[in-house]
């Protein structure tokens, strides 16, 4: 085997893209484009629909999809291996694996790991993944195909320039997303010396500037800690310099506070703010699809739908922003909404799938019922199609074909 590991290939090239349009045009839909085009609003007899001025697929989500496609059109005959899930939803999941693509656990001691070879392609997704699993997979001399997106890419360059000026990455996340995972893996890359704390909310924030302001103990703050830092760490000493970074899909608003909370924190220990450091590294994408939720719940809605995986992150956020105001239903397709008095939602608290009816009094088909609709960056337009239709099912006024 060449020692140099194989460089990752571009799969986008002009003719594997024409190739692959057709299959892509799956999560597309004609119907979803037209509400688009006329304001996002549709208005049936007794169903109005808004729709938030963004939503579903990020550039991020489609560029990986279309590598994993690319990739099946470029290396048709070879073993594709996807580690974990490209992005987080169902339906794009459910037809990746029906084009045969095989599952690496996001676990490096899983013993498939070691049958892996130079025949065979392996997907980064969306997410990246820890630097030493991209290290034991170009060790063994497989194809890499990277579909890491640019933004997190970004967070990555953060955190490193956190580690080299001996700062302490403080990442808010969640401590098991695999994006997180991959980031606080990167402050530890060049000479293994950096390290690195997750925040999960405002309470773990809490903790660490208490600790910080010296009304902490050690023993219990590591208790909370010691699965969720570099190792090595020292409070004592790691949170002398720190440095705020955010899982690209965290809350914008969370965020926000607990970087003040921190700085102010920093402020009270040294009397100025020279050793905090803040970089909001949510991306565009998700920062677009909050606001334009935050602006689609001014309307006096009965409901609102929120479609997408339950383990996307961005999703997740979608719907805790919207259950704070409104009845709120996160459902990841068509399938959920089994009738107005049944609907399969998940509570993002509990992480558990309720059957829910809609608000009392909005069964009545004589009524106008007026929803709120918006998806996470990895629901394909296709999905949300199937929600509006069903929902127009369910209210006695199918659209046509
Ligand atoms: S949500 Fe943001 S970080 Fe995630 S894939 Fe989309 S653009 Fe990239």
């Amino acid at each position: 085997m060449d020692d140099k590991p194989k460089r990752p290939v571009n799969v986008r090239r002009p003719e594997v893209m024409a190739a692959v349009q057709d299959e892509l045009g799956a999560y597309c839909s004609m119907l979803v484009d037209d509400i688009r085009a006329h304001g996002n609003v549709l208005k049936l007899d007794n169903l109005h629909l808004y729709l938030a001025s963004a939503f579903g697929f990020c550039d991020g989500v489609r560029r990986a999809i279309e590598i994993a496609y690319a990739t099946h059109h470029l290396f048709r005959g070879k073993r594709i291996w996807l580690i974990g899930e490209i992005i987080h939803n169902p339906d794009v999941n459910a037809r990746l694996d029906a084009l045969g693509l095989l599952h690496l656990p996001w676990n490096l001691n899983d013993p498939l790991y070691g049958q892996l070879g130079e025949a065979d392609v392996v997907i980064i997704p969306a997410f990246g993944v820890p630097v030493p699993m991209r290290r034991a997979l170009e060790s063994r001399g497989v194809q890499l195909v990277d579909s890491t997106c640019g933004n997190v890419i970004k967070v990555w360059n953060r955190v490193k320039n956190y580690a080299s000026a001996g700062v302490t990455s403080l990442i808010h996340g969640k401590a098991k997303h695999e994006e997180t995972v991959a980031t606080a893996s990167q402050t530890c890359r060049e000479n293994g010396q950096g390290h690195f704390l997750i925040l999960s909310n405002e309470k773990e924030a809490s903790l660490v500037a208490d600790y910080i302001t010296g009304k902490g103990d050690r023993k219990s703050f590591m208790e909370v800690f010691s699965s969720r830092c570099s190792e090595g760490f020292d409070p004592d000493v790691h949170l002398r310099d720190i440095g705020i970074a955010n899982q690209t899909t965290m809350l914008k608003s969370e965020t926000g506070r607990i970087q003040e909370l921190l700085r102010a924190a920093v402020v009270r220990r040294d009397g100025d703010d020279t050793h905090f450091h803040a970089f909001d590294t949510i991306c565009n994408a998700t920062q677009d699809r909050q606001n334009a939720l935050f602006e689609l719940l001014d309307k006096d809605l009965d409901a609102m739908m929120i479609v997408g995986g339950y383990n996307s992150s961005n999703t997740t956020h979608l719907a805790t922003i919207a259950a704070q105001r409104v009845r709120t239903y996160f459902i990841k397709s068509a399938a959920s909404l089994i009738s107005t008095e049944d609907m399969c939602c998940y509570n993002f608290e509990t992480r558990t799938e309720e059957h829910c009816p809609l608000p009392s009094g909005t069964a009545d088909r004589r009524r106008v019922l007026r929803i709120g609709l918006t998806a996470g960056a990895s629901c394909p337009d296709n999905v949300i199609e199937q929600v509006i239709r069903r929902l127009a099912e369910l209210r006695g006024c199918p659209l046509p074909l």
